[in-house]
This record gives C-alpha cells, structure tokens and sequence, in this order.
C-alpha cells in the first residue's frame, strides 16, 4: 500500500506519525475546523485521500516533454500545505480510540525514544506538542516516569511541527491505557564529592579568592628594550 499517508509517515523523521485511517480522514466530523486553520484545504484533502488520480509531490509534478519529471513551486507549496492538514488531522486521530491503539503500539516497540534521564531506566517516552498551533513548536518527547518534556534525541525530530501531537496526547493517552503508564520514579540524584554528600549549604558559601587588581611584570622585547606592562585581572 504506498498512497501518500503511507509515504508521508515513512519520510525521514515522520516516524513519530501513525497512518490516520482512511475512514476517519473521510468523516468530516473529524475535521471541523480545519478549513480555517488550511488554506486550500480541499486540494490538500485531495492529496491526502490520493483523489484524481494522484498523490503527493510526483503526482502534482507535470511531466515535461523529454519524459522528466518537473515539480513547480506551486505544487511543492500544495504538499506543504497537505502535510501541515495531515498533521492536524492526525493530532485529531490520535486523541480516538483507534488512534490511541495505533500509537500504543509504537510506544510499546519504543519507536518514540527513551528518556534520557539516568535514573528513568531507559523508559519509553511519548511525542507531545508544546502548542496546539501549527507552526510554533517542534515536537517534544514527554517522558511518564519522571514526568519531564525533553528535546527528542535526534535531530531528524527536531523540524517535525509538534501541532501534530498537541498538548493533551500523553496524558489521553494514559487515560485509556493507565495500564501502560509506569511507577513514577522516586529516585533522585544525589551530588557527592569524594563519596562524601554535599551539603546544600555548600553552594551559598562564595569562595573569596583575593587577588591583586593589577599586577605588574617586567617584559623583554627586541632582546635588549625592557618594557613594564600592566595587566588588569578581573
Ligand atoms: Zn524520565
């Protein structure tokens, strides 16, 4: 099956993604709304459906006469446009039943990451959106042991539009799933120095190093010409 969900999902760094199915796309009560978020919404919905007879940048590329392919500005802008409804669609999707179990299924393969906390054990993390809106924030990976949002660890993630998680994923998530959530992680990292822990005091305490505001030190130039210089030390 390669319609342009399933290649916009396996593009580099769509992984996080799942394929919204085809029926949920097609019910309009799932994307009311999204026609002032998209402009030329009913093109990009075509795309996305794989309408006319084609599908994604090749299928609105025009062929030139040596056989070529040829994408022009405008249709690029177009499958922009497709994508950015993909993902507000998709925000939408996983937020359902259907979608949740899709996304179950990745976070359990660990598709998402682990987080990068030492003391969570490698626990898997989920995508989440810092806003709602298109365009403000990249994705972020929300992490349920120690309850933290991270910076996805690669930087393939670092572009993908985190509207197409949203804010309230994870959370959904785990209401569904509570299951699935883990034990919150109550181990907390302790400073030590030489073995020994710190005591939290030992930060307020300022180290007066005294130093001498200006020195002055002779400097021998050209071999014979002596010279004073005054160094200031901060
Ligand atoms: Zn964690």
């Amino acid at each position: 099956m390669d319609d342009w969900v399933h290649r916009f999902c396996t593009e580099l760094g769509n992984d996080f993604f799942c394929e919204v199915d085809k029926d949920f796309i097609k019910d309009y009560s799932n994307l009311v709304g999204l026609e002032e978020e998209v402009i030329q919404f009913e093109q990009a919905l075509d795309i996305i459906l794989d309408k006319h007879g084609y599908s994604g940048a090749e299928a609105i590329s025009s062929k030139i006469p040596n056989g070529l392919i040829q994408t022009t500005g405008n249709d690029k802008s177009l499958n922009k446009t497709a994508e950015k409804l993909y993902s507000l669609i998709h925000a939408r999707f996983i937020l359902s039943d259907r979608g949740c179990k899709k996304m179950l299924y990745k976070y359990l393969q660990g598709d998402f990451g682990h987080c990068p906390r030492v003391l969570c054990r490698n626990s898997n993390v989920l995508p989440i959106g810092m806003s709602d809106k298109p365009g403000e924030e990249t994705v972020k990976v929300y992490c349920p042991r120690c309850n933290e949002v991270y910076f996805p660890r690669l930087l393939k993630h670092s572009y993908v539009d985190g509207a197409g998680f949203g804010r309230s994923f994870p959370h959904m998530f785990f209401m569904v799933f509570p299951e699935y959530r883990p034990l919150k992680s109550t181990e907390k990292y302790t400073p030590r120095l030489h073995g020994f822990k710190i005591h939290p005091s030992a930060y307020t305490m300022p180290v007066k190093v005294k130093r001498s505001k200006v020195s002055t030190y002779p400097v021998r130039l050209n071999g014979s010409s002596h010279q004073r210089v005054n160094e200031s030390l901060l």
